[in-house]
């Protein structure tokens, strides 16, 4: 196998010149600052909110660093993981030329931004009987035009986990790059691949603070990579794409850890429980595995239970429409009072 990061990056985007900042031109010691325009008076809020953020984020990136076990070089931070979707794209898609592999049922925006960036969006959908990869219908789509791979797992809608298996066999063959989307990954058993990174030059691990760690009104995302592709990427970013709130924010969640792990406990907990209680609503069928923090139901049809939970006053995700997803609907692990007005709810639907 030969990986070229060089041949694979687009040629605009390996010979640009990034906008350089005030704050990226300046660097030393100085206590005035009249280099950006900013508003030296202050602001009406606190009072540094009137100067830029740090465009490299260099103590938020430090504390995650830790955290994760990996260095900052090997780290990049997205206004959500939708912006680094977004960015790899941009990156490495030349529009109306190269071509991705997405594995449907899976996430939204995958698809949404290759039709923006206008690249050809290939579809290899998960086997109908376990919702795992078809590699060898993933195997069929590739071509020199195909530059990446979106590997969603654990996976949204579905709640499975990917095979490790089958990932490292993608990881070991394409030549592209290979984004396996770790959203979920704090509610599953399986181990993240963070660790493989040095062992695979194509790999991209995508996080976010927006699931376990509670913070999704932040933007958060958090992408691991070699620190060739992280250099990429940063120079296509908006200079400022993480906001000083949003910085200082996740650097005091990062410190309530305990916490977060607490919660993820519970969540899980909860979502084990709730398995075994919607086994037994008649009008469920199946309630597939899930190493997420939702489960994907399938009900008697399901568009009426969406239709009758709605009007009580709890909505659900209806995925009936989606590709092997007949008849089901994705719940959210709620708190121990919504979960069980939803189940009573249920029951009732059950009885009319
Ligand atoms: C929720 C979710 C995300 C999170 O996206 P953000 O932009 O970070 O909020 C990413 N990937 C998947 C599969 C998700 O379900």
């Amino acid at each position: 196998m030969s990986f070229d990061l060089n041949k694979l990056v687009r040629d605009n985007i390996r010979d640009l010149t990034p906008y350089s900042s005030a704050r990226d031109e300046f660097s030393g010691e100085a206590r005035i600052f009249l280099d950006a325009n900013e508003n030296s008076l202050g602001s009406p809020l606190v009072k540094w909110y009137n100067r830029y953020p740090d465009p490299h984020q260099k103590d938020l990136k430090k504390a995650i660093s830790k955290i994760k076990g990996i260095g900052t070089e090997h780290i990049f931070l997205g206004n959500g993981s939708d912006e680094c979707i977004d960015l790899l794209y941009r990156c490495f898609c030349e529009p109306k030329k190269d071509n991705v592999i997405i594995c449907p049922p899976t996430y939204g925006m995958y698809e949404v931004s290759g039709n923006i960036n206008d690249a050809e969006v290939r579809k290899a959908p998960l086997l109908a009987r376990d919702f795992q990869l078809h590699i060898e219908q993933i195997e069929h789509l590739i071509d020199e035009q195909t530059k990446l791979i979106w590997i969603c797992s654990p996976n949204n809608p579905t709640g499975n986990s990917m095979y490790r298996e089958d990932i490292e066999t993608i990881l070991n063959n394409f030549n592209g790059i290979v984004v396996i989307d770790e959203a979920y990954i704090n509610f599953s058993k399986h181990k993240s691949f963070i660790q493989e990174l040095p062992d695979y030059p194509n790999l991209v691990v995508m996080q976010t603070f927006s699931k376990a760690w509670g913070l999704a009104a932040l933007r958060l995302g958090v992408l691991f990579a070699s620190a060739d592709i992280v250099a990429i990427l940063n120079k296509v970013k908006p200079p400022y794409n993480i906001n000083q709130a949003t910085q200082e924010l996740a650097m005091q969640a990062l410190e309530e850890v305990g916490q977060v792990n607490d919660m993820i406990r519970e969540l899980v907990g909860m979502r084990d429980a709730l398995i075994k209680v919607l086994e037994n609503v008649p009008l469920v069928e199946k309630v597939y595995p899930s190493d997420a923090n939702f489960l994907l139901v399938k009900v008697r049809s399901a568009r009426n239970v969406y239709d009758y939970l709605l009007a009580k006053g709890i909505v659900v995700r209806d995925r009936s429409n989606v590709q092997l997803c007949d008849d089901c609907l994705r719940i959210t692990i709620g708190t121990e009072h919504e979960i069980t007005a939803l189940v009573r709810t249920l029951r009732e639907y059950s009885k009319k």
